[in-house]
């Protein structure tokens, strides 16, 4: 019987409180300013201006309005973050990802950016745009054998403008492709198909940023490369996109890398 009371007391007092906390106090504003407007009589609320042009499509807000920048390694190869430039070599030089799957075209990517970059392609596809995978992983070898054909054509200097060290490419964590489409493949043309600017703006929804964006070449020692994408998740990719950073380095704060250290 006592045990009933008590228990009816502390129901009573636990009321009283939720009670006393109610509207006035709590942060959550948006419900208590809904259900105020819903209770006047008053006009369709001025949050929902129906009546006028539809506004341009804004990038989609983020779910959480802080950002955890360390909330993956930037170090670790096998991360989706990883930063590679060419002040950061892979660590190990010859790093090669685990698991590598077979996309369209018999290129190979990361499992979780494979299946991004499929998704991205379907759904360029069902808006009536072909494109395709050009490149992707490549191993530390291929890139040795690469890179020492681009210096032997075009000499030291010209080859690290345009094809990374091996060990110092991003297509070596598996995460990077190069796309085309709209006539123009791997050149700086695809910046100006329907193609290629729909996938600088609407890879971040899958999960890709435009890695060496324009006017950034002091920043990622890449020149304009509108065709080469890289796979960073979808939280980072939007994040990006939201605040406008157009570069890893400068999200994260690292230093910038327009050439080799040695
Ligand atoms: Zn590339």
């Amino acid at each position: 019987m006592l045990v009933l009371v008590v228990l009816a007391a502390v129901a009573a007092v636990v009321l009283v409180v939720r009670d006393t906390r109610g509207p006035g106090s709590t942060p959550a504003a948006a419900p208590t300013s809904a259900s105020a407007a819903a209770a006047t009589t008053s006009p369709p609320a001025p949050t929902a201006p129906a009546s006028t042009a539809p506004p341009p499509a804004p990038p989609p807000a983020p779910a959480t309005p802080t950002f955890d920048r360390a909330g993956q390694s930037i170090d670790d190869p096998n991360s989706t973050w990883v930063v590679v430039n060419k002040a950061r070599p892979l660590a190990p030089i010859d790093h090669a990802p685990a698991d590598l799957v077979t996309i369209a075209g018999g290129y190979q990517l990361r499992a979780e950016a494979a299946r991004a970059m499929t998704d991205m392609l379907a759904a360029a596809a069902a808006e009536g745009l072909g494109i395709t995978v050009q490149s992707a992983y490549r191993s530390y070898d291929y890139q040795v054998g690469l890179f020492g054909n681009q210096v032997a054509r075009f000499g030291q200097t010209q080859a690290e403008v345009q094809v990374a060290r091996p060990g110092f490419s991003e297509h070596q964590t598996g995460l990077a492709a190069d796309v085309g489409g709209g006539g123009c493949d791997i050149e700086s043309c695809f910046a100006t198909t329907v193609e290629g600017q729909w996938v600088a703006a609407n890879g971040p929804r899958f999960g890709y940023v435009v890695r060496y964006p324009d006017g950034r070449q002091d920043v990622t020692g890449f020149k304009y490369e509108p065709w080469h994408v890289r796979y960073v998740g979808v939280a980072l990719a939007t994040e990006l996109q939201r605040t406008g950073v157009p570069t890893l380095e400068e999200f994260f704060g690292l230093p910038p890398a327009p050439g080799y250290t040695s």
